[in-house]
């Protein structure tokens, strides 16, 4: 982490907020944290991750150089207004969350526009929680960040330099355009995971009877239900026109195998196969 990070304050000390919290402390920064969950951030300040536990108020947050809000979406635009009311113009206040329209519109609206520069770390799994947090959950990870209208240019250099600092590869999209994309490269996977695991329970096929390939498909199905429903809520449009698509998909599958129609099935696994090839 640059030289310009001593103090940081992470609010959600879960998967994605303590595997971040590790590396800061693991780079000398000072690191303040909470979580509504009090075995989790007993865990981490046992650890000798969290230097010093916050309560709801944050009133004991200070002059932190950076906040960073690591909750599941729909808790996060409550907490901004805490965070800002809590905190100084000097701090830059960020998330990690995985849509990123309404946490932009929300520091808008609260007047924190300024400096608020929303990010999303692509990384993580299907855990979640402080036991699932390491160290190096970043390296190499793609990092979008997504500023306001109103957002200080040094503060944008500031939050680059900060996910650089934990081994991120930053770089900056509009919030709608984040949340078109990842409805697509992560929403849809994500859905289609669960609606393929909801099939199967509903067969009664258990996932040991899976092969390999089953496996791969349902890993997502394991994900934080809480974390998934927010998101889904959040980005629903996006992801409604992703899933309108695959639902294309399955209706032509169906209709060919009604037709008994070779041509056609081969021609949908063909286009699959050259996608993958590409
Ligand atoms: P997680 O469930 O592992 O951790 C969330 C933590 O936040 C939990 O410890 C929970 O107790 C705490 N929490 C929830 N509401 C709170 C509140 N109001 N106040 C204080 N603490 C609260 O989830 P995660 O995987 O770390 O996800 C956190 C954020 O990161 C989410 O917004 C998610 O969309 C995003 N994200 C997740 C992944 C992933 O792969 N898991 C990847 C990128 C981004």
């Amino acid at each position: 982490v640059t030289s310009e990070v001593r103090s940081a304050a992470v609010i959600g000390l879960g998967l994605i907020g303590g595997s971040l919290a590790r590396d800061l402390a693991a780079r000398g920064v000072e690191v303040c944290g909470y979580d509504r969950n009090p075995d989790d951030l007993r865990a981490a300040v046992d650890a000798g991750i969290v230097s010093q536990p916050l309560d709801p108020t944050f009133s004991g947050i200070g002059d932190v150089d950076v906040v960073v809000l690591a909750v599941p979406v729909d808790g996060a635009p409550d907490l901004l207004a805490r965070v800002g009311a809590a905190t100084s113009d000097a701090t830059l206040i960020t998330d990690v969350g995985s849509t990123k329209g309404r946490i932009v519109a929300q520091a808008t609206a609260l007047g924190l526009g300024e400096r608020f520069v929303g990010a999303h770390p692509l990384a993580g799994d299907h855990r979640s929680g402080w036991g699932a947090s390491r160290c190096g959950l970043f390296t190499d990870a793609r990092v979008y960040l997504c500023p306001t209208d109103a957002t200080r240019a040094d503060l944008v250099r500031f939050a680059d330099r900060f996910w650089q600092g934990v081994g991120g590869r930053p770089c900056v999209l509009r919030a709608e355009d984040h949340d078109r994309k990842l409805a697509w490269t992560s929403h849809l996977p994500h859905v289609v995971a669960a609606t393929l695991a909801a099939a199967l329970a509903g067969a009664g096929v258990s996932r040991e009877e899976l092969g390999p390939g089953g496996r791969d498909m349902t890993r997502l199905a394991g994900s934080s239900p809480e974390m998934w429903t927010a998101i889904a809520q959040d980005n629903a449009v996006a992801i409604d026109a992703a899933l309108a698509a695959a639902e294309g998909e399955l209706s032509r599958f169906r209709a060919a195998l009604a037709a008994d129609d070779r041509n056609a099935l081969s021609a949908r696994f063909a286009t699959a196969r050259t996608w993958f090839d590409r």
